[in-house]
């Protein structure tokens, strides 16, 4: 099957909207689309996106990786602990943030995975990534535990 790489995104030749959607229609279709209409709130088919995405990102080092976060205005990431276990990322400005306070659950799952999926790649080997904090929690950014 002929398939579509990242590279493929970039070309793109729109004369009248541009190169942009806006992020409510990415809400809509993280939040609304993937989370309420697929089952289980899409729990592991999230996963399995994130992953794919994250794996075809064209990324070399962790520093590529979080420059691409921000680039594609997923948020602002910086690392705020770091030993040989463990990353821990912050996420500022992420495109969850403003949204209501519906339940007790975090929302940026798509997001860890792809960090995930990209994490396996650059380092060679099985990581995983955790989502701990959320803005849609009450806390004051989104962060992420990488297990190394
Ligand atoms: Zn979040």
């Amino acid at each position: 099957m002929l398939s579509y790489s990242f590279e493929d995104m970039k070309k793109m030749n729109r004369k009248i909207l541009g190169d942009t959607v806006p992020l409510e229609l990415f809400r809509t279709i993280r939040l609304i689309g993937m989370s309420q209409g697929l089952p289980l709130g899409g729990k592991g088919t999230t996963v399995t996106i994130g992953r794919k995405i994250g794996e075809n990102l064209p990324v070399e080092s962790i520093d590529d990786l979080l420059q691409l976060f921000e680039r594609l205005k997923i948020g602002i990431p910086r690392i705020v602990y770091q030993d040989e276990r463990r990353i821990n990322i912050a996420v500022e400005d992420c495109f969850c943030i403003g949204l209501p306070l519906l339940e007790e659950k975090m929302i940026c799952d798509l997001e860890g995975a792809m960090l995930e999926g990209a994490l396996c790649k650059i380092l060679n080997k099985k990581v995983s990534v955790k989502e701990i904090k959320c803005n849609v929690t009450g806390h004051e950014h989104c962060e992420y535990e990488v297990r190394l």
